[in-house]
């Protein structure tokens, strides 16, 4: 029996842990998890997948988010996700100017001829937006690409947990640390695993702290709002999300909620206080879209904490000087589109299985863990 131990119960090692038991046809694997649960960036997150248009020009950052959005939308079919958890209601992204939008509609003209997951793509006027989106009160020109969804981060996780317990995964909520021997501390128990995966985002360098590596991860908050729009009658189908050039991600649903967000706020650490200056703030973004919303529409703030490298790349491997731990981290702002490809990587690493070419998604893991010995 291999008996694997994931830490972390974000979307990286809930994605992990799936495809372990998917992957255990034997049944020949044990895997038991450890998560806190303390400010998980995966339950805070905002839920936009749509890589595609993308201003960032780290090519192997594009592969792993454009294959990670393909890979969700097979796991939401595979795994029969409903509509709450993964939705693929299109993604609108405005342009100011009719430039920036033709080069933007060519950019997806020539994406949706390497990815089919982008789906269709339209250029919209304004008129076209606001019929898309009709709660808006002021539009501009976009491109919607119809492959583009939203998920919900923590029931995600949730759904693939649940799969994964029914064959071979068991969650303990603790804390747990990695010991100077590269073993699992819980408390005073040192615990022996064959494999450890460490997907403990924004906290991976506490969590291998006791081990001579240096980690390059930094912590950015990230707060959004979900606000009620439930007074505007328009307010009824299946919009898409719209990523306003200038604004606030701008997330509707169908049952009158409406999430703006979010923040990227470097000099916070891991504080996880709503604050009510960027209450405020995106408050007035959301405000700039959908006229007459104040304080009162207000549901809940969401305040997370994500990831980030130097580079603002993210990275998987097994580290040095530790082959039997795994990592997968520094996710960033694009960690529930990525984060899904990770984890079954991490999985087929660990199992060995079939050689797949991992260097088109990452640049080495020692640009981001390296011995201190
Ligand atoms: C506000 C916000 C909005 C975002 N919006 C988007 C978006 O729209 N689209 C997108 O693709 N991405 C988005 N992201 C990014 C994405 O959410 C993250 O990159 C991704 O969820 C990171 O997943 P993870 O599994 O690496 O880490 P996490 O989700 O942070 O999970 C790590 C887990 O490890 C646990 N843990 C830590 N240390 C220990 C320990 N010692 N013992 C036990 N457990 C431990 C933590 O409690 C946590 O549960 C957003 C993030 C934030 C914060």
């Amino acid at each position: 029996m291999k008996k694997i131990a994931i830490i972390g119960g974000g979307i990286v090692g809930s994605t992990a842990a799936y495809y372990l038991s998917q992957f255990d046809k034997k049944n020949e694997i044990q895997v038991t998890m450890y998560d806190d649960g303390v400010g998980q960036a995966t339950k805070a997150a905002a839920g936009i997948i749509s890589p595609w248009l993308s201003k960032r020009r780290n090519k192997k950052w594009y592969n792993l988010a454009r294959d990670g959005a393909t890979l969700l939308a097979k796991i939401a079919k595979n795994t029969n996700m409903n509509k709450d958890i993964y939705n693929q209601c299109g993604t609108i992204i405005t342009r100011d100017s009719p430039k920036k939008l033709n080069e933007l509609y060519q950019k997806a003209i020539e994406r949706n001829k390497e990815t089919k997951t982008i789906g269709d793509v339209y250029q919209l006027d304004a008129e076209e937006v606001k019929y898309q989106i009709p709660l808006l009160s002021k539009s501009v020109p976009g491109i919607l690409v119809t492959g583009g969804a939203r998920i919900d981060g923590a029931k995600f996780a949730e759904h693939l947990k649940d799969i994964a317990k029914l064959k071979n995964l068991t969650i303990i909520n603790k804390k747990v640390s990695i010991n100077n021997r590269g073993k699992i501390q819980l408390g005073d128990d040192e615990l022996a695993y064959d494999n450890i995966v460490v997907a403990t985002g924004a906290w991976m360098r506490n969590t291998l702290d006791n081990l001579p590596l240096k980690v390059d991860i930094r912590p950015q908050k990230g707060q959004l709002i979900e606000i009620s729009v439930n007074d505007l009658e328009q307010n009824k189908k299946n919009m898409p999300v719209l990523m306003p050039e200038g604004e606030r991600d701008f997330i509707p649903f169908n049952d009158g909620r409406l999430i703006v967000g979010a923040t990227h706020e470097n000099d916070q650490g891991f504080d996880l206080k709503p604050s009510n200056e960027v209450i405020d703030d995106l408050l007035a973004s959301a405000n700039r879209l959908v006229s007459g919303l104040n304080q009162d529409n207000l549901i809940k703030i969401k305040v997370g904490t994500r990831a980030y490298t130097s580079d603002f790349a993210p990275f998987f491997g097994s580290i040095p000087n530790y082959s039997n731990i795994f990592v997968g981290g520094g996710l960033g702002s694009s960690g529930l589109t990525t984060g899904p490809l990770i984890g079954k990587l991490l999985a087929n690493l660990i199992l060995k299985n079939k050689k797949i070419d991992l260097e088109q998604y990452r640049k080495p893991i020692n640009n981001y863990i390296q011995s201190n010995l």
